[in-house]
């Protein structure tokens, strides 16, 4: 099954239940129903056994998953096996946040450098990568073969630095700010909008 006929929700959930998995893992629990996966990753065991269709054939009727070796098979379809390379651009107040998070590398993503249009002001900030000038973002994505970018600008500057991100060859973009960028085919947006989350929130509490 090609990776682009997975549906992106599907794909989110292939996370969930990769995470769920590395929990039963830690437990030493070698076989899980798809019952209790699919709890653990909260979500409906009819669900999760569609989803899977898109792996394959999993699971012996009456036994379960047989938890690594499905764990494998979601980092794979992931391409999370190796740690992948992704910069960030932006560093300020949330950039540089980001940039201090020490999680990323345990989820198989590693922020290699970071730039900033102010990047002279940038340096020393008690960062864990370099912080470079915006100039210098073409060379070392091409010469790192980076494909995933963060991006942190103000919404005024995010289209701009996103056509640049996308001409040096970044193909996945997880876009914080609060606009709706335009893309060449073949290039992946992820919004993360804290705001609109909180909305949704805010609707089922009521
Ligand atoms: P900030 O002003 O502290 O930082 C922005 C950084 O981008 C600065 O360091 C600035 O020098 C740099 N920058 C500006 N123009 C640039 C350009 N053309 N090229 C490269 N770098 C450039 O802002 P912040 O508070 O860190 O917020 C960053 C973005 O994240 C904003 O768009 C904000 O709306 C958004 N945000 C989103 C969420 C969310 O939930 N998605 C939460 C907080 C902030």
């Amino acid at each position: 099954m090609s990776r682009l006929l997975i549906p992106r929700k599907t794909v989110y959930r292939f996370s969930l239940y990769y995470r769920a998995l590395q929990r039963l893992k830690t437990n030493s629990i070698e076989t899980v129903s798809s019952a209790a996966l699919a709890k653990a990753a909260g979500v409906k065991p009819t669900q999760l056994r569609k989803d899977l269709t898109y792996l394959g054939q999993f699971g012996t009727r009456g036994l379960g998953y047989d938890v690594s070796a499905l764990a494998t098979k979601l980092n794979e379809a992931l391409g999370t096996t190796r740690l992948q390379p992704v910069i960030l651009v932006g560093v300020g107040n949330l950039g540089a946040a980001l940039l201090r998070y020490g999680g990323f590398a345990k989820e198989g993503f590693e922020i290699l450098a970071a730039f900033d249009a102010e990047a002279s002001k940038k340096r020393g900030a008690g960062l864990p990568v370099s912080v470079f000038p915006m100039g210098k973002l073409r060379e070392l994505v091409r010469t790192k073969k980076i494909k995933m970018a963060i991006l942190t600008v103000p919404a005024t500057a995010a289209q701009e630095v996103t056509n640049e991100l996308v001409d040096a060859g970044i193909c996945g973009i997880l876009n914080f700010s609060p606009v709706i960028l335009e893309v060449p085919d073949g290039v992946v947006v992820n919004n993360v909008d804290l705001a609109i989350e909180l909305e949704n929130l805010s609707y089922f509490i009521q």
